[in-house]
C-alpha cells in the first residue's frame, strides 16, 4: 500500500500504452489516443510502419510533427550522431567552450538571411520561444527601457507549451487549464483570417485593407498600454497547429511597420516554417513575408526568430534562437560599454557584482549547444544541401496545392469542406463539423478525429486537431515524390467519401 494508506496502483495490470503518459492525449478523449494499433515501430524516407501486425506502411504526411523535414532514415545524421556519441558525447557550453556548437552557430548564421548574425541553442521549440521571449526583455532593461515588458501573441498562436510560449500563444484548450496562472503582461492580436480568405491557393491575394485592420490590433493594443510599455511582438509567419493559416499578403510586412513605430521587437516563430517548409531556408527569406521594396528587410525582417524541428531532422531534441546583432550586442557588449564608464573601471570588478548591472544573458540550458545535436544538426544541413531538398519543396508545392484544392470536386468534398489552404509544402483540410442528429448542434473535433482514421486506414498519417478539433494539416516530409502525392490526394479522397456518410 502506499503512504496514504490507500492501495497502491498497480502498474503491472495496466498495458504498456497505459501506463504511458501521452502528451496532449485522453484517452477517453482521443480514440487514437494510447491505442497500440496506432503506434509507429520503424520508419525509412517518407513511410512509416505500424507497431501491431499486419505491419502497414504508412505515408508520413506530416514529418512526424513538422520536423523529419528530410524524411527518415537519413544516414549522413545516423552517422554523425553516433560518431559524435563516441568522440564527445557531452561537454557543457556554457563557460566551457566546444568547438563543434560554434560550428553549427556559424552554418546557421550563413544560411539565414543576413540580418540574423547570431544563434542561441536551447532543447526545444517551447525552450526556443521562452528564450527569444527572454531575450526581448533583457534586451529592453539593458537598453535602459525596463517597462517595456508586455509581449503581444496572436489568438490562435502556437509557441510550444513552456509558460511563456502558452501565455503569449492563443489557443484556447492550451491555456485554460492554467488560466490565473499565466503571465501578466500579455496582450493577443487577432489571427489574420477572415472567411472570405477560404478555399485562396497559397497565400491569400488581394485582402490589403484586411490585412491593414489586422495589423490595427497592435495599435490599438499600444493605445491601450502605451507603446513604451510594449517589448515583443511574437508570431509565426504561418500559423502551423492553430490549423495552418497562411497571413494575407502584405500583412507581415505591415506588422513590422506597426512594431517601428511602437519601438517593439518583432519575434518569428520559424518553428515549422524554417528549413524547407516554405521552399526556401526561412519564411523570412521569401518576398512573400517581406515588405515590398524595403531593402534591408530582405536580410530578415525579425529581431529574433525562433527554430526547432527541423533543425536536427528531429533526430536529436533541440532548438535554437536567431538575433539580429543589435538584440545581442546590447547584452553581451556589457563591458565594453562599462568598460567606457569611468567610475565603474574605478570599482571594478566589485561594480559588476553588486550594481545589478551584470552584463550578459543570464539564461540557458544544460542542453544548450549540446555536441551530439550540433553533430546532427551539421549533418542535416548537409543533407538539405547535397539532396536540394529546400528547391525539391519548391517544385513539389504546386503538386500539393493541386492535390488538396481538386478535393473539393471529389464525392463529399463540398458538403465535407469548410475550407483548403495550402503553402510551400503544408496543407490544410478544414473539415465541416459533424452535428448531433437531434439537437443539430455541432460537436467539435469528431470529425476530425473520424478524418484522422479514416485517413490512417487508407495508409496516410495526418493530424487533426487546430482550434476546435476539425482541421487536417499536412506538412510531409520535404523529399515528398510526385507519387506519394497522388496517393496522398487518393487518401484523402477516399477519406473524405467515408465522411460524407458521417454527415
Ligand atoms: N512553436 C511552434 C510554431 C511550434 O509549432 C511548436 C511545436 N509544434 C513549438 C513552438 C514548440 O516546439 P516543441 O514542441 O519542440 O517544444
Amino acid at each position: 500500500s502506499s503512504s496514504s494508506g490507500l492501495p497502491a496502483e498497480d502498474a503491472s495490470s495496466k498495458s504498456n500504452a497505459d501506463v504511458f503518459w501521452a502528451p496532449f492525449t485522453s484517452r477517453d478523449h482521443h480514440a487514437h489516443g494510447a491505442s497500440e494499433a496506432y503506434s509507429f515501430a520503424s520508419a525509412a524516407g517518407n513511410y512509416y510502419t505500424t507497431a501491431t501486425k499486419p505491419h502497414r506502411q504508412i505515408l508520413d504526411g506530416v514529418a512526424g510533427l513538422w520536423c523529419c523535414n528530410a524524411g527518415h532514415g537519413r544516414e549522413r545524421i545516423t552517422k554523425a550522431v553516433t560518431e559524435q556519441m563516441r568522440t564527445l558525447d557531452y561537454a557543457p557550453s556554457f563557460n566551457m567552450s566546444h568547438p563543434i556548437a560554434y560550428e553549427w552557430a556559424r552554418r546557421l548564421v550563413d544560411l539565414a538571411p543576413d540580418n540574423y548574425k547570431h544563434a542561441f541553442f536551447a532543447g526545444s521549440g517551447s525552450e526556443a520561444v521562452e528564450s527569444a521571449l527572454k531575450i526581448a526583455l533583457a534586451y529592453h532593461r539593458a537598453n535602459g527601457q525596463s517597462q517595456r515588458r508586455i509581449l503581444v501573441g496572436r489568438e490562435r498562436a502556437y509557441h510550444g507549451t513552456n509558460f511563456g510560449g502558452m501565455s503569449v500563444g492563443g489557443m484556447t484548450n492550451n491555456r485554460k487549464q492554467f488560466e490565473g496562472s499565466l503571465l501578466p503582461n500579455v496582450a493577443h492580436m487577432r489571427f489574420p483570417y477572415k472567411p472570405s480568405m477560404r478555399f485562396s491557393r497559397g497565400m491569400p491575394d488581394g485582402f490589403d485593407d484586411d490585412a491593414d485592420d489586422f495589423v490595427n490590433d497592435l495599435r490599438h493594443i499600444a493605445s491601450v498600454h502605451g507603446a513604451e510599455n510594449i517589448a515583443a511582438v511574437i508570431v509565426e509567419p504561418i500559423m502551423g497547429s492553430g490549423g495552418l493559416f497562411v497571413p494575407p499578403k502584405g500583412y507581415l510586412g505591415k506588422l513590422k511597420s506597426a512594431c517601428e513605430e511602437v519601438g517593439c521587437l518583432l519575434i518569428f516563430d520559424e518553428v515549422i516554417t524554417a528549413f524547407g517548409r516554405t521552399g526556401r531556408a526561412f519564411a523570412s527569406d521569401s518576398p512573400d513575408f517581406v515588405r515590398p521594396g524595403v531593402e534591408s528587410d530582405k536580410g530578415g525582417m525579425a529581431d529574433l526568430v525562433c527554430l526547432a524541428k527541423g533543425l536536427t531532422n528531429a533526430v536529436i531534441p533541440a532548438g535554437a534562437v536567431l538575433a539580429q546583432a543589435h538584440v545581442h550586442d546590447a547584452l553581451q557588449t556589457g563591458y565594453e560599454k562599462m568598460a567606457s564608464d569611468e567610475n565603474l573601471v574605478a570599482n571594478a570588478p566589485r561594480a559588476f557584482h553588486y550594481s545589478g548591472m551584470m552584463p550578459g544573458l543570464f539564461h540557458g540550458y544544460t542542453y544548450s549547444g549540446h555536441p551530439v545535436a550540433a553533430a546532427a544538426g551539421l549533418a542535416t544541413l548537409d543533407e538539405y544541401e547535397a539532396e536540394n531538398l529546400f528547391s525539391h519543396a519548391a517544385q513539389m508545392a504546386p503538386l500539393l496545392e493541386d492535390a488538396v484544392h481538386t478535393l473539393v470536386d471529389v464525392p463529399g468534398g463540398k458538403e465535407c469542406l469548410a475550407d483548403v489552404r495550402n503553402y510551400g509544402c503544408a496543407a490544410a483540410l478544414e473539415l465541416a463539423p459533424l452535428r448531433n442528429k437531434s439537437t443539430g448542434a455541432p460537436m467539435f473535433g469528431a470529425a476530425g478525429r473520424a478524418f484522422f482514421q479514416f485517413a490512417f486506414e487508407e495508409g496516410l498519417f495526418v493530424r487533426n486537431g487546430g482550434q476546435g478539433g476539425d482541421h487536417i494539416v499536412m506538412s510531409p516530409p520535404l523529399s515528398i515524390t510526385p507519387e506519394d502525392i497522388s496517393f496522398l490526394h487518393d487518401a484523402l479522397a477516399r477519406s473524405l467519401s467515408r465522411m460524407s456518410q458521417l454527415h
